[in-house]
This record gives C-alpha cells, structure tokens and sequence, in this order.
C-alpha cells in the first residue's frame, strides 16, 4: 500500500462533519439522537427559491458547464447586492461564485499563499480555516479574543501579532462559532492597524451577515482604503436555508478573483448550474423569508440562554448573531463517572453523546479547548429536550 501525502496527513478530519457523522451513524440505528453539531438552517429553501431552480430546469436551458467564475448575470447581481447592502463597490469581473463559501475561502488561501507565508486567524475561528491555510503550506497564527471581550480579537492584539510574513488576516463576523459580532468602530480600529500595511490582505466571512442580533451589518471593505486588499466572502447558505445546494461566493481584488478563477478551473470548473439560477432568484427578492428565519433564530437564542444559564458549571456569553452558543465548559475538566475521565472538552462532547444522546463539538476544533460549540438551529422543542438531557447527564458527573 502507498503512502498519503504529508498534505493531507498534517489536517484533521472536519470536526463539525465528524460530529454530524457520528450522530448521523447513531440515528440509522435507531438512537434518538438530536444533532447540534452542524451549523445548518432546520427551515427549507424558501419556495420562490426552490421555483428559481424548477424554471430553471424547464426552460432546458442551463445544462451544458457554467462560466467558471459564474454567469455574468449573477455576478451582476452580486455585485449590485454588495453595493446595495454592504457598500462595497466591486464589478462584476471581481466576483466569483463557487461550491460553497468553503470552496470561495479555500480558493483565495490557494491563490496567495507560499510556504511559510503566516495568516493571522482571530480565534476562536471557523473549524475549517486553519485546515485549509495548512493545505496551502502557510502558516496559521491563532490570535485569541478574551471570553471577558466577547471572544473578540482587539487592534492592539493584532498589531503585536504581525510580522514581515504576514500575508493576510481572516475573520468571520458574526462569527462562527462565537456569535460576536465586530461593530463599525471595533472594525475602524482594525482597519488603522492594518493601513499601513497593504500588502496584507483581509479576508472577512460574511456568511452571518443577515443572522445579526445586534444591529446593521458592517462589512471592512466599505472603511476608508480597505476595499483595495479585502476579499469579502459570503454565501447563500445560512441566510436563505440553502446549505445542500452549494452555492458561495467573493468580491475581490481583481488579481485575487482572476487567480480564484484559475484556480477553480484546475479543480472544479464552474458551480452547479441549477444552483446558480435559484441564487440569483434568492438575490433579486425580498428578503421576507430570511427577516422571518431570522426573528425564528432571535427567540431560540434567548431560550437557550436561559436554559445554559441553568446548567451548572457553564459559562456562557450571549451571541450576538448567527445560532451558535459557545460555552465555556472548563469545570467539568478531570470529573469522571463509572471510571470514565472527561480529560478534554471532546471527551465531553463524546460522553454527551453516548449518554445524552445530543451531539455538539468541540471547542478545541475552532482554537478554544475550554468551550464547547452549540448550534441553535433547531426547533424549540428539541433545543429544550436536548439541554434537559444534557443537564441530566452532566449531573452524573463528579
Ligand atoms: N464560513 C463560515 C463561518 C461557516 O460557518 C460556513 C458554514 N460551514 C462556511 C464558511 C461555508 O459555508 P458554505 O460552504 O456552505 O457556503
Ligand atoms: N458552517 C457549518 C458548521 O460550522 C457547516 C459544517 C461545515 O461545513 O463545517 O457547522
């Protein structure tokens, strides 16, 4: 048997996919298990959506392989969405639409790194970002937001952290897996750290945009000089329930979007052709069935907050956007029962599921070993069983 490649060896498995595999295994048993691991809409596709995709297939005509970087049409509507509701002025030709955000993200790392090039990834971070800035041999610095500052990378820990090799900073706000949310001056003061060095380029993920509890979403790009050297990544599935159709995308510096392109054409080609039709649909609407998920998310957030409140040992912030709670789990640290130790935050999570039956993931997956991550995006009635059961589980622990 040959061997894998240091490449693909030096990365760990997804833990969010693992989790949601692993519940997933329990389920096709015939385990009750409730899933809140995956960061995915429990709604459907809005229906004037998914009529986006139908008209696409009956009017035969959007069969035969896409343009690699999107149709143009598309594209156009993306780039009068980020002036419109970001003001972000990018033309047509600096957006490319891919498989996923997770492909747009993965692109740009692959487009600008070298080896030993260093990103500054504010962490906690999305599990996957470390992962993917590895396969591009850079080198991922973990910057930490304090729990005390929302989790929050402050400018003063991102001016320390940077160095002649510093080649871009990523960010997701709001963010997963912490829910904090960077406002307007926060981002100012990011920006005048960053201004002096433009050869640095920013990427931030605006997946969250809509799903933001705590006012308009501010996007870096739209600050004085930033728009130059920011890549604003966004996506269709978290706003518009879309996760399965795959369907991302950035605005970027056009020699970031032209190598995106390239790259995509080496690897993928261009994204599914039906998706696209149903995107562009989903972006000339009204943003009624989103404003309505998102009051949906807005009420769930605050039962979870009081239902963590009343789980002992949790420490917890409340989320000022997307559906995630990440809390701080730290007491429960060396407890055991029936001679099983809880060693680590994952050990946790794995007892949780075997004799709670809930999956969650692990903190140390998005740079924090200490917090656990819960999505919310659930209904209501299996957000209150699943902490019910939780709770009864950890009380077994001494
Ligand atoms: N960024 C963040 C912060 C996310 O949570 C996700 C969801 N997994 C993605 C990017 C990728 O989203 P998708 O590939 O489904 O567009
Ligand atoms: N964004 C989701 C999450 O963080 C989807 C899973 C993934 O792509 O990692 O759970």
């Amino acid at each position: 048997m040959g061997d894998l490649s240091k490449r693909i060896t030096s990365i760990p498995e997804s833990a969010t996919l693992a989790m949601t595999a692993k519940a997933r295994e329990m389920k096709e048993k015939g385990i009750d298990v409730i899933s809140l691991s995956i960061g995915e809409p429990d709604f459907k596709t809005p229906k004037h959506i998914q009529q986006g995709a139908i008209d696409a297939i009956n009017e035969e005509k959007y069969f035969a392989y896409p343009p690699v970087n999107g149709y143009l049409d598309l594209r156009k509507a993306i780039s009068q969405k980020f002036k419109r509701e970001n003001g972000l002025d990018y033309a047509p030709d600096q957006i490319v639409v891919s498989n996923g955000a997770k492909q747009s993200i993965a692109n740009v790392f692959m487009a600008i790194l070298d080896p030993g090039d260093e990103v500054i990834v504010f962490t906690p971070y999305w599990v996957s970002y470390s992962a993917m800035i590895l396969l591009a041999e850079g080198k991922p610095v973990f910057v930490k937001g304090s729990f005390e500052n929302d989790f929050k990378v402050t400018a003063e820990q991102l001016a320390e952290a940077i160095t002649e090799k510093t080649k871009a900073v990523i960010f997701s706000s709001p963010c997963n897996p912490t829910g904090s949310v960077f406002t307007k001056d926060e981002l100012e003061k990011i920006a005048e750290v960053l201004r002096p060095h433009p050869s640095i380029s920013i990427i931030t993920d605006e997946i969250y945009e809509h799903i933001n509890f705590s006012g308009k979403h501010v996007s870096i790009g739209s600050l004085d000089g930033m728009l130059d050297r920011t890549v604003t990544v966004n996506g269709f599935s978290k706003g518009f329930a879309m996760t399965g159709w795959r369907v991302g995308y950035i605005g970027a510096p056009t020699w970031i979007a032209k190598a995106a392109n390239k790259m995509q054409g080496q690897y993928t080609s261009g994204n599914c052709s039906i998706s696209q039709r149903a995107a562009l649909v989903a972006l000339s609407s009204p943003l009624d069935a989103t404003l309505e998920m998102v009051e949906a998310y807005k009420e769930r957030r605050s039962l979870v907050n009081n239902l963590l409140k009343e789980v002992p040992g949790f420490e917890v912030n409340m989320p000022e956007g997307a559906f995630y709670f990440f809390p701080n789990v730290r007491s429960y640290l060396g407890k055991s029962v029936n001679g099983t130790v809880i060693n680590s935050v994952g050990d946790l999570c794995i007892y949780l599921l075997e004799d709670a039956h809930i999956s969650l993931v692990t903190g140390e997956a998005f740079g924090d070993p200490d917090c656990l991550r819960l999505s919310y995006a659930a209904s209501e009635d299996d957000l209150r069983t699943a902490i019910a059961k939780m709770k009864e589980s950890l009380a077994k622990l001494s």
